[in-house]
């Protein structure tokens, strides 16, 4: 793949629909839209998982079991954030667009981006955008992660931050230094790594800048196991559960 083509995150989601809008997860997949295989570790997680039978948006499934991330992020948080939280997500979205032509057919990317236009469709925004992040978000991190990349990553990390070091503290700077319910990204922005920090749905493909990470620092990501201490839970996930080769492939080749 030369530099000049997109990421394997935007070109699928391209092929699979036919748009802008879409992605290698199948973010925000709509029903009847053709599931791409997943990981053969992928599972439902145990326990009370809101059911999402109505269509038209999906919740995905995680990419590892509820209790492999633990016990950084406990089995029981993910039954809330991803059972709940998440699912609430996708579950208000359906209800918000029920009806609505302007999103008939409209994959996730899409409906982020044209809700992102217009101040009467907030509500649509800010589930669609909440149902995109929290999957990207599942993908950010596997068990045995952290650590350092390796690569053009690294090189591409350090050409940007001077070194890996100082990536890390600004990244764990701008999310525990996030006021109230957010996230934190490491994006590519006009050319280079950066880290953003968004306000509670806010998303940087609203804006068509493209993430390689994020990490989400509402308290309902944490409080279960760390309570207030936000900053461990970003040393944790930085640590312990970062998954640099998923950034890899954001970052395409
Ligand atoms: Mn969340």
């Amino acid at each position: 793949m030369s530099k000049h083509e997109p990421s394997p995150l935007f070109h699928r989601r391209h092929v699979l629909a036919g748009g802008i809008a879409g992605s290698a997860l199948l973010l925000g997949a709509r029903a009847g839209a053709r599931a791409r295989s997943l990981p053969s570790e992928a599972v439902e997680p145990r326990g009370a998982i809101a059911p999402i039978a109505e269509g038209p948006y999906m919740l995905t499934p995680l990419p590892w079991k509820d209790d492999a991330l633990a016990p950084h992020i406990s089995a029981n948080t993910i039954s809330f954030h991803y059972g709940k939280h998440h699912a609430g997500y996708v579950d208000k979205l359906n209800k918000a667009v029920a009806g609505n032509k302007k999103y008939d057919e409209v994959a996730l990317t899409k409906a982020i981006e044209l809700a992102a236009k217009d101040p009467a469709d907030a509500a649509i925004f800010n589930n669609a955008a909440q149902t995109w992040n929290h999957t990207f978000f599942w993908a950010s991190m596997k068990p045995g992660g952290g650590g350092e990349p390796t690569g053009r990553l690294a090189d591409k990390l350090k050409a940007d931050f001077g070194d890996f070091a100082t990536f890390k503290k600004q990244f764990a700077d701008a999310a525990a230094s996030l006021f109230g319910s957010g996230w934190t990204w490491l994006v590519m922005k006009e050319g280079k790594l950066a880290i953003e920090k968004t306000s509670n749905a806010d998303t940087p493909i609203a804006r068509g800048v493209r993430p390689l990470l994020v990490l989400d620092v509402w308290e309902h990501a944490y409080y279960l196991d760390y309570q207030n201490k936000r900053a461990d839970f970003i040393a944790a996930y930085l640590d312990k559960l970062v998954n640099w080769e998923f950034a890899m492939e954001n970052l395409g080749g």
